[in-house]
Formats: C-alpha cells, sequence, structure tokens
C-alpha cells in the first residue's frame, strides 16, 4: 500500500497527515475522505510515497484512507494552494477546502451516465481482423473512426445523432467489443442556459493603434510567464484586448482566466465573451446555484470550457493547459477575501501563471500602486493606452465646493419627523440632472454610504447613539416593511433597535445627521417630479445598494432595467461604480466624495482618486459627451482634484513619494494580527504576550519591526475587544519572506493559530 500525506480539510496546522491508500494508483490532487480523530474529515492527497512520509511513525499505526472521489485537482493548483499557505500563513487543507466550491464537493447535481468509449487498440485491431462488416455497420464505424480522440466517450445517442444512424449498427458495434460502455459522472442543471453565440453583439472592432501595440507586444510573449500591466484609461477598450489575446491562446490549443470583480460580473460582461468564444465559456460567479456551479466547474475541470470568467476564486478553476490569466480592475478590493485564508486575487494571479508558465495580463484605469511601482520598476510590463476606442471621450469634471453651495436652508432633520435635512444635492448638480434629463440622457449618482442617516445625534449634549456591541454609530434606516417604518441597524453586526425619540443622555431632541442612499433617493425623487411631472417620473429612478438589492441575481436584473433605458436615473453605492457601459449616460454625479477620504487608513486617498476616476469614467462612453460634478468638502484635495484631471500618474507619484517617506506599503511590506476577545483583560494580555513571540522572532531579521498592541479602529465588534498588531518590514527588496519567516517562527511557537481568537492578514488592505 502507497503512503500518502492528506491535507485535511478540518483546521489542522502543518502540510497534513499521514494515511495509507488501499489504491495503487492514487495521485496528488485526488480528494479523499479519511480518519480523523473519533470522526473523519474531507481532504485533499498532497503526496504519495513511501516510508519518508512516516516521519518517524510506526506503520502500523498509519489509519487508511476511507474514500477516494477519482477525480481530484491538478498538481499545479495543489502546488499553487502549497505557496498561499505558506505566504499567507494559513493551513494548507484550509487553503485546499477553500479552492473547491461545496457543490463539488458534495457532487450537488450529478449522476452518472452511460457512455461509449473506443476498445483498446491492440484489442480493436485483432477484433477487425476477421470482424464481418454489413454495409450499415460499415458506414457506421468509418464515422467512429473519423471522430476525433478528443471527442470520446460519448452517450449512445448522442453517437447515434452525430453518425445519422439508428442504435441497431451502434449495438452490434457493441456486441463485437470494438465500443465498449463505460460511465461518466455528469452535472444536469435545470434552468441554466447554455451561452448562444448570437447574444450579444458579434461585432470584433479592428484594434486601433494602441490597442494593436499591447495585443502585439504581449502576443509575442504568449509562450512565458510575464506579468503584464494594461494600463488603459476608462473606456480605451481593454476587453478587445483580452478578447484578441483569448483568440490567438485559444488558436494554440491553450486556456484562459479571466478574473472581473464579482460586482461588475453582469450579463453585459459574460455576454461580450460569450459573443466572442460561445459555449466555450464558463462563467463562475455567487448567483449561480449550487448545481450550475458545478456544472461551470466541471466544464472547465474537462477542459470542455476554453475561456473560464468569474470572481476572485474563479483563479482555482481547474483549467488544463492554462495559456493567459486576465486580471480586469486589478486595482478592485474585492479580489482580496476577508475571511480566511486572506489571499489576494490578483497576486494568486500572477503566482498561477508563473507556474503555468503564461502570461498575467493586469487591466486598469486606476492601477493600484503596487502595480504601478512594479510597472514603474520593470518589474512588470507596462502597456498605456490613453485614448478612448469606440465614440466618446474622457468627460469633463467639475468640482464643486459644498461649503459654499450646500443650501443648507430646512434645518437638522429629524428622526422620528419629516426627515427634511440640510440638502444633499448642490444647485449645480441639481441643474446638471435637469439638463440631462431634457436632452433626454441617463445620469448615475454615487454616494457610498447605505441607510436613511449615518449617525443619531443630539446637538444639546453631543450625544451619539452608537451600537451596544460594536464601536460604531447607529444607521437610521426607512422602509415601508419595517415595523414602524423607520429603524436604528449597525452595519457591523446587524443588531437592530427603535428608533429613539429622545436623547438617552439628556431628554433632548435627537437628530438623523449625515445623509445615506435613502435620503438622497428621496431628494432625487423630488427633482425627477419637477422635472418630468409625477407620472413621468414614477419608474425614472433606480436605488441600487445593499439593502436594496439581496443578490447578485437582483442587481443585474437592476442593471438591465437601467440599460434598456426604462430607468432614467441610477442612484448607488459603489457596487455601481465599476465597469458598466452603458452608452446614454451622460451624467456622473458623485455626491460626496469624501465618504472615504478621513478614514484612518493609509489608503484613504488611493480609494477616494480610485472611486471617483472609476465613476467618472461611466460618462460619456457613446456619442454624447459626458460630464461629471464631483461635490467635496474639500475641493483642494489632491485626490480629488488629480481624478477631475484624468491624471493617474501625477496621483500615482506623489502617493507613492508619501507611502515611501512614511515607509507604507508598497515601498514596504506590513502583516496585519488582529486579536480578539469578548474578555478585555484576557484579551490584552494575550495580544501582549504575541506582541513578545513576534518581536523575539522578528530580531533577526534586519529591519523588521512589530507595532503594537493598539486597540484597533474599531475596538469592539460583536462585543468582542479587538487589538491590533503589525509586522512591517521596509524596503521593496530584498525584504521578500522576511514578514513569513516571522510569523512561521511564532507559529511554531504555538502563539499564532488560526482560530477565531487571532486573525492573520498578510498584505492587508484596510487597518480598520
Ligand atoms: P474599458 O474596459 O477599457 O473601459 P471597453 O473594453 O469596455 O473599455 O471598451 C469601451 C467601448 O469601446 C466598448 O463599447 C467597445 O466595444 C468599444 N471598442 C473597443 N475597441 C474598439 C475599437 N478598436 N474600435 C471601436 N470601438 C471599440
Ligand atoms: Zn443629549
Ligand atoms: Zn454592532
Amino acid at each position: 500500500m502507497p503512503l500518502v500525506r492528506v491535507a485535511v480539510e478540518r483546521g489542522i496546522e502543518g502540510d497534513g497527515l499521514t494515511y495509507a491508500s488501499p489504491w495503487q494508483d492514487i495521485c496528488v490532487g485526488e480528494r479523499v475522505v479519511v480518519p480523523l480523530a473519533r470522526g473523519r474529515s474531507r481532504g485533499v492527497v498532497v503526496a504519495v510515497g513511501g516510508v519518508e512520509l512516516l516521519d518517524g511513525l510506526s506503520r502500523e499505526r498509519v489509519k487508511e484512507v476511507i474514500e477516494r472521489s477519482g477525480r481530484g485537482l491538478p498538481p499545479q493548483l495543489v502546488e499553487l494552494a502549497r505557496w498561499i499557505a505558506a505566504y499567507y500563513i494559513s493551513p494548507l487543507g484550509m487553503v485546499l477546502s477553500s479552492m473547491v466550491p461545496s457543490s463539488v464537493k458534495e457532487r450537488t447535481g450529478s449522476r452518472r451516465v452511460g457512455v461509449l468509449g473506443r476498445a483498446d487498440a491492440e484489442v480493436e485491431r485483432s477484433i477487425l481482423a476477421d470482424m464481418r462488416f454489413t454495409p450499415s455497420v460499415r458506414d457506421a464505424w468509418e464515422g467512429i473512426v473519423a471522430i476525433g480522440p478528443g471527442q470520446w466517450p460519448l452517450e449512445p445517442r448522442v453517437l447515434a445523432r452525430t453518425l445519422g444512424t439508428t442504435m441497431g449498427p451502434i449495438n452490434r458495434l457493441i456486441g463485437a467489443g470494438l465500443l465498449v460502455r463505460t460511465e461518466r459522472e455528469e452535472v444536469r442543471t435545470r434552468g441554466f442556459e447554455p451561452a448562444s453565440p448570437q447574444l450579444g453583439s458579434d461585432e470584433r472592432p479592428e484594434p486601433n493603434p494602441e490597442q494593436s501595440a499591447a495585443i502585439d507586444g504581449i502576443g509575442e510573449e504568449l509562450d512565458r510567464f510575464g506579468v503584464h500591466l494594461l494600463f488603459g484609461v476608462t473606456g480605451s477598450g481593454k476587453t478587445e484586448v483580452y478578447l484578441r489575446l483569448i483568440e490567438r491562446v485559444i488558436a494554440d490549443g491553450r486556456r484562459a482566466i479571466v478574473l472581473v470583480p464579482e460586482i461588475s460580473l453582469t450579463p453585459q460582461t459574460s455576454r461580450r465573451f460569450e459573443a466572442r468564444f460561445g459555449g466555450k465559456v464558463a462563467v463562475l460567479h455567487s448567483g449561480l446555484s449550487a448545481s450550475q456551479r458545478h456544472r461551470q466547474w466541471q466544464m472547465a475541470m474537462s477542459g470542455e470550457a476554453m475561456v473560464v470568467v468569474g470572481a476572485r476564486s474563479a483563479i482555482f478553476a481547474p483549467l488544463p493547459d492554462l495559456g493567459l490569466v486576465v486580471v480586469d480592475e486589478e486595482h478592485d478590493s474585492s479580489y482580496k477575501q476577508d475571511t480566511l485564508p486572506r489571499y489576494h486575487g490578483r497576486d494568486v494571479a500572477i503566482k498561477r501563471g508563473q507556474l503555468a508558465g503564461c502570461p498575467v495580463v493586469l487591466g486598469s484605469a486606476t492601477p493600484s500602486l503596487e502595480s504601478w511601482a512594479n510597472g514603474r520598476e520593470g518589474k512588470f510590463r507596462l502597456w498605456a493606452m490613453r485614448e478612448r476606442a469606440g465614440a466618446g471621450s474622457l468627460p469633463k469634471v467639475r468640482i464643486v465646493d459644498l461649503a459654499s453651495e450646500q443650501p443648507w436652508g430646512k434645518g437638522g432633520g429629524s428622526a422620528g419627523g419629516s426627515g427634511r435635512g440640510p440638502l444633499m444635492i448642490g444647485a449645480t448638480l441639481r441643474g446638471e440632472i435637469g439638463r440631462t434629463l431634457k436632452e433626454g440622457g441617463q445620469a448615475i449618482l454615487l454616494l457610498n454610504r447605505r441607510g436613511f442617516a449615518t449617525f443619531m445625534h443630539c446637538p444639546g449634549c453631543k450625544w451619539t447613539l452608537s451600537c451596544s456591541e460594536c464601536d460604531a454609530a447607529m444607521v437610521l434606516h426607512r422602509g415601508r416593511d419595517l415595523p414602524r417604518g423607520e429603524i436604528v441597524r449597525c452595519h457591523h453586526c446587524r443588531a437592530e433597535r427603535i428608533v429613539p425619540s429622545v436623547c438617552e443622555l439628556c431628554g433632548g431632541r435627537v437628530l438623523g445627521l449625515g445623509a445615506g442612499t435613502q435620503r438622497v433617493e428621496e431628494e432625487v425623487r423630488a427633482i425627477l417630479q419637477e422635472c418630468m411631472g409625477e407620472e413621468g417620473a414614477r419608474d425614472a429612478l433606480l436605488r441600487l445598494d445593499a439593502d436594496s438589492v439581496q443578490s447578485i441575481r437582483a442587481l443585474h436584473s437592476g442593471l438591465e432595467r437601467f440599460g434598456s433605458g426604462d430607468a432614467r436615473v441610477l442612484l448607488g453605492t459603489q457596487m455601481i461604480a465599476k465597469g458598466l457601459d452603458f452608452p446614454n449616460v451622460r451624467l456622473v454625479g458623485v455626491i460626496s466624495a469624501d465618504t472615504a477620504l478621513h478614514l484612518p487608513d493609509f489608503r484613504a486617498s488611493e480609494r477616494t482618486f480610485q472611486l471617483v476616476a472609476q465613476v467618472s469614467g461611466r460618462a460619456g462612453r457613446g456619442a454624447h459627451p459626458g460630464r461629471v460634478v464631483v461635490q467635496t468638502f474639500s475641493p483642494d484635495e489632491p485626490a480629488i482634484v488629480l481624478a477631475a484631471r484624468h491624471d493617474f500618474v501625477g496621483f500615482a507619484e506623489r502617493e507613492l513619494a508619501a507611502r515611501r517617506g512614511a515607509g507604507l506599503p508598497p515601498e514596504g511590506r506590513m502583516a496585519r494580527i488582529v486579536a480578539r476577545d469578548q474578555n478585555h483583560a484576557k484579551g490584552l494580555s494575550r495580544a501582549n504576550d504575541l506582541a513578545e513571540t513576534l518581536r523575539a522572532a522578528a530580531d533577526g531579521e534586519a529591519g523588521v519591526v512589530v507595532e503594537g498592541p493598539t486597540p484597533c479602529v474599531m475596538a469592539r465588534i460583536e462585543g468582542w475587544h479587538r487589538w491590533e498588531l503589525l509586522v512591517r518590514s521596509p524596503g521593496r527588496r530584498g525584504s521578500a519572506g522576511a514578514i513569513q519567516r516571522v510569523l512561521g517562527a511564532a507559529r511554531r511557537a504555538g502563539k499564532l493559530l488560526s482560530d477565531s481568537q487571532t486573525g492573520v492578514d498578510v498584505d492587508p488592505l484596510t487597518l480598520m
């Protein structure tokens, strides 16, 4: 019996446990079930070997694998999992488990189907030697010989149809032993529409010179690993570059993965790929049912799909012969997984490309500073596209200073009362909305805050209602479905309370301040009614945020409605800021550019720049020029001013210099550890203990420092007190791995487990 090392799913540190396999042909990557403690666990075989896997264990004590799946991950993905486990300090079994959708592990919707294959070549020859054919059987056999080896095995019915014959001759060939019955696992999905090539347009625009330069340049290097940063302004036609490169990869018999942010994985996006590549596209997003997801995964695994388009986790699609990886909107923060293992989809994509020996293309109008720095240093090849590709040009952006414009007329809003507060839409934006409607255009309005009022405040004694379990203000929500039409809710633990009518400290009047999308919705509705009349305005406004859309599917259908032109104004949070391509959008309004600006986070400026630049990019993508109005209380803020000028390079250089001065990423590396406990004293002492272990481990590493523990910005969430520790290493070169060595040492000392009380985040995106 061979011995195997199995990385078990249930959180075990280290690279796995040793078992004996009753099967000779077990392989690396295969999914298995093994005995563990008194129960059993799923796991993945990560090594096959002999006594060297015993690690001093006696052979008699090794238990046997209980069950095998017969199928597994390609060895390259096991290799990728090892890298993730080491880089992000996560248990290997957990990483492998998160790579495979649960619908695949549970075989949702699958059944066994009888299929036919051809006999072994030797057997076939001996049968043919004294086979006597009737004419119809000979015809069938000649047809069978002409079917390419990649097409087998086939269902009998499908084979008959392909050959244009009945089951008679086929059964004769089975009887003779030339066709052999086997079984295949197949996933049947109800309600899943296979991609139809006629969907979308079949236009295939001729690349312009900037696009051609990128296509030909990257195209010359399709046979080797390399990272290419496609820096193209919004609407410069980055997708066409991806499509053309994928055409070349497919012509070469290889396959591609395209990652897009979950939110922008709209039917619009997948259709562009399906229109070009038809049924060879598998789409993976969270709106799929379990069996649909299983089916798409199987299409990837079997090689049936030439292209996989999906959100973050699609980077784990088990495609054979990978020839290209694309990460669209590479700066997008949704590529970072916010639960264990906290990997960054872009960085995993780069590693996967390296393992597969194929290029990785990162595309963005606003690259992350990490990628930009790599591009400047020549680690990534930079391809710039400065002009919009199709109709349209970059929109004109106006910055409006809210301090001088906002008509603070109607006094403070009251919680239970009319809700009339300071208006959120100033005269300029109001005028532009009216003009856009009159011209027959559409508008997108962005506000990155949900709810009606973002905090409940007593002006008398400065009291603010906060959640009893979190360090966060409670947000006022309104809705017809709510018990009294309104409620206050915590956005961190979802706790809800009845809206207080008076201040809990002084009994004074409480006001709902800080407007969210719900309040702006009322304001926009009033503007629409003024412009279009009661009747015309009824369905003209569409609000999309996490409260109004409960699923990706609902988001997609909302966007379809806007795309059809039925809705004239789209109001929403960041979920509408990305990737949308609606030609009739002539106005984009940023209600407040300040929502991210003042967060205590070193990426606040970068986020603000991205948000303003990306949402501005939604305007003027058709024949009509676009206009953008950005409202802010900080009209001189460089992130806003430079975004309005479409000056990414200017912003990036400035921000990189600032980060360099402070030793912050990408000019330094960082890992964040959050220690949590429901008991304050116990938590603090554990955090101190952990800091000491980390400092001792960092002793031998040049330049590595451990900061903290300090209370997190959100010092309490859901009743858990939280402390933050930062392990930082300066400089970009030579420091790779230093942080992992320090964290690894702490883990071996038993101080840094992946449990509910300690969270490790390597390359954190936020420090909140
Ligand atoms: P990006 O992803 O860079 O924001 P898109 O790929 O969405 O830009 O392209 C914007 C629009 O330009 C799309 O409608 C696309 O069909 C069109 N387009 C792309 N390339 C060309 C081209 N070479 N000629 C004409 N139109 C093009
Ligand atoms: Zn008060
Ligand atoms: Zn809370």
